[in-house]
């Protein structure tokens, strides 16, 4: 099996009572990304390791009281941690995506895809993967799992009957739990969708 491997970012984002920063030129969104989270597959049938970064965000340092909350990542996670460039490297290294062969990057949902294309263009770095590699597991359990509509992990893992394992937010703990949810879709007969030739 091609590994995949799964992504979830974390940014910086503000609560519904405050006023965003503005959007600075050459971006798409004000959120940078703080915490690059991981799992990857090798095997449909469990989850070889797990695997992150915080980021060390530059537009906006100092993280929101509602952002700490939401993600659980603190000041002083946020100010130890490597900018984005050189956590981009670690990421690289870490899962050996040095063009070639590289793994399927899956995330739930098109977020991820977005923020890291938006993240990459912004600071000037090449993004790391090609142009067709994304798997958007959101899409892909509704079949596999028989879901009636597209649902957040947390409603996905309840309607396989599994509970959140960790904190709900927390990249790393994302991305495990999307491990779970998709394991259980290898287990229901799951295939990985094939991209055409050549693309
Ligand atoms: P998630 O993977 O669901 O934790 O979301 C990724 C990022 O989206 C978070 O780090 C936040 O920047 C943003 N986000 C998610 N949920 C919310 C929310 N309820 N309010 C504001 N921002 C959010
Ligand atoms: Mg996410
Ligand atoms: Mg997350």
């Amino acid at each position: 099996m091609r590994p995949i491997l799964i992504v979830d970012f974390e940014a910086t984002c503000w609560g519904p009572d405050t006023l965003p920063p503005s959007v600075p030129a050459g971006r798409a969104y004000a959120s940078e990304i703080i915490e690059f989270g991981c799992a990857l597959m090798t095997r449909p049938d469990r989850v070889e390791r797990t695997w992150q970064t915080h980021v060390r965000p530059t537009d906006n340092p100092l993280l929101s009281d509602f952002c700490t909350e939401l993600t659980g990542i603190r000041q002083d996670q946020a100010d130890a941690a490597p900018y984005f460039i050189d956590a981009l490297e670690l990421f690289r290294d870490e899962f050996g995506i040095r063009g070639g062969a590289q793994p399927r990057f899956a995330s739930w949902g098109n977020y991820d895809r977005n923020a890291l294309l938006d993240e990459c263009a912004y600071r000037n770095v090449e993004y790391p993967f090609r142009d067709d590699n994304h798997v958007n597991l959101k899409a892909e359990a509704v079949k596999a799992l028989g879901l009636k509509r597209r649902m957040g992990l947390s409603r996905t893992l309840e309607a396989i009957g599994l509970a959140f394992e960790g904190r709900p937010h927390a990249g790393v703990d994302d991305a495990w739990n999307i491990g779970r949810v998709v394991m259980e879709m290898f287990r229901r007969g799951w295939k990985p969708p094939v991209k055409r030739p050549g693309s």
